[in-house]
């Protein structure tokens, strides 16, 4: 065991939030392990998922054991891309991370696998402790629907129930759900709360569904202006017990959109890095450390390159940040804002589709007049919804087992129709 385990944060509300004056890397360490998934999510940001499978395999146990050695700072491992569980090894990943002495051993999974007993109790016992899984309605109607799977639902309770049964034999076992809102999900927040009530979950993360990938190609459809989630997020919030309060959290949403929420439940943007193939990464590296970025240059604190010697390849050190620099921008009142120096601005695509209007400048502590606009007034459900729905079940991103079909689209109509609570031509 190495001295990682100094720093444990047992005890400590595990937001991934970042703090002012923090290193703009921060100290998580994403392994990316999993080839393919076996969900198919409409708003998934990995979207070239024959060249993850191609970058993945290339990958060797070797070159684990060196992603989680590297930096000394590194206090936490989440193991995800894709969906890990489909892994074979990722058992043996979970051993190494533990004893490598990393306090926090995580995995970020659509928790279908962990429906499987004795293979979520293998995963705790090879030293697991902190799962998340990403789960995206209330029932199947509308995770089936969103993740394209049908049945995804019920075997991701069955796993977090699961996990709650072995709670007993592994104590320091953390479980948060990861819920990405759109504009398909954003009226479900406290029917959400309460279907997993009875699963011991310990805190509710709901991530604002980013412009990236299947999320950009058909962010008109599926992106949830801001103000009507934080509007939504007000309502649920302001009906929840204390104890609820404080086991749910909205992030990656401008922190100037949400300054009618409890400053315990918003959070901004998370941080953590990951290594990647020279040359795959999509970014340049450009200019001295904390230098602004222009395009897809990011500065040098947030992208490495051939920061580790694989045994195939060499890989570059990629911050969270560096995505955010390559997709966000800020307009020139942000320099007023109290929260300039911690916020990563607004993506590019959602400005241009939807403008300014919703950000101004904020000053800490004093807040801002609520957005103008709220879920529930007008029906905050986009009519596109409907043929949405239609057209990304029908999308040629292709399944990735034999045999899995095309992603269930006849079910799939039947099930947005119900989930929107409309018919056809409604
Ligand atoms: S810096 Fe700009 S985008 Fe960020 S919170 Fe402030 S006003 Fe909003």
């Amino acid at each position: 065991m190495n001295d990682r385990s100094h720093d444990s944060q047992a005890g400590t509300r595990d937001r991934g939030m970042p703090a002012q004056g923090s290193s703009a890397v921060g100290n998580r360490l994403h392994v990316c392990v999993g080839y393919s998934c076996n969900n198919n999510c409409m708003f998934c940001m990995e979207d070239d998922r024959v060249a993850r499978a191609a970058r993945l395999k290339a990958q060797t146990p070797e070159d684990v054991r060196r992603m989680m050695t590297l930096d000394p700072d590194a206090r936490e491992v989440m193991f995800t891309s894709g969906e890990p569980t489909l892994h074979p090894r990722l058992g043996e990943y979970i051993r190494m991370a533990r004893d490598l002495g990393f306090p926090t051993v995580g995995l970020i999974t659509n928790g279908r696998r962990l429906a499987y007993k004795p293979y979520a109790r293998e995963l705790l016992e090879a030293g697991l402790n902190h799962v998340l899984v990403s789960i995206h309605g209330p029932n199947g109607k509308v995770h089936d629907m969103l993740t394209r799977s049908k049945g995804a639902f019920v075997q991701a309770v069955a796993g977090l129930a699961n996990l709650a049964a072995l709670r007993g034999e592994f104590p320091g076992l953390k479980v948060h759900t990861s819920y990405v809102v759109n504009a398909l999900n954003v009226r479900y927040f406290r029917e959400f709360y309460d279907a997993m009530r009875p699963l011991g979950v310990d805190q509710h993360v709901f991530n604002v569904m980013m412009p990236d990938g299947r999320g950009g190609t058909d962010m008109g459809h599926l992106m949830a202006r801001y103000r009507d989630v934080a509007g939504a997020f007000q309502a649920f919030v302001a009906g929840l017990p204390p104890e609820g309060v404080a086991r749910v959290f909205l992030l990656d949403i401008p922190y100037c959109t949400t300054t009618a929420l409890p400053d315990p439940v918003r959070g901004y943007v998370e941080r953590y890095f990951h290594y990647e193939p020279d040359g795959e990464t999509g970014f340049e590296p450009h200019g001295p450390a904390g230098g602004a970025a222009a395009g897809d240059e990011v500065s040098a604190d947030l992208l490495q390159a051939s920061a580790l010697d694989g045994e195939n390849v060499r890989y570059s050190k990629v911050a969270k940040g560096a995505h955010d620099a390559a997709m966000r921008v800020k307009r020139p009142e942000c320099a007023s804002c109290g929260f300039d120096g911690l916020c990563r601005g607004v993506f590019r695509q959602y400005v241009e589709r939807w403008g300014w209007d919703e950000f101004v400048p904020v000053r800490p502590g004093f807040g801002s007049p609520p957005p103008p606009e709220r879920a529930g007034e007008g029906d905050g459900f986009p009519k596109e919804t409907l043929a949405v729905d239609e057209a990304a079940s029908g999308r040629s991103n292709p399944p990735e087992r034999a045999g899995e079909g095309d992603g269930f689209p006849k079910e799939t109509l039947a099930v947005d129709e119900a989930a929107s609570g409309r018919s056809k031509g409604a």
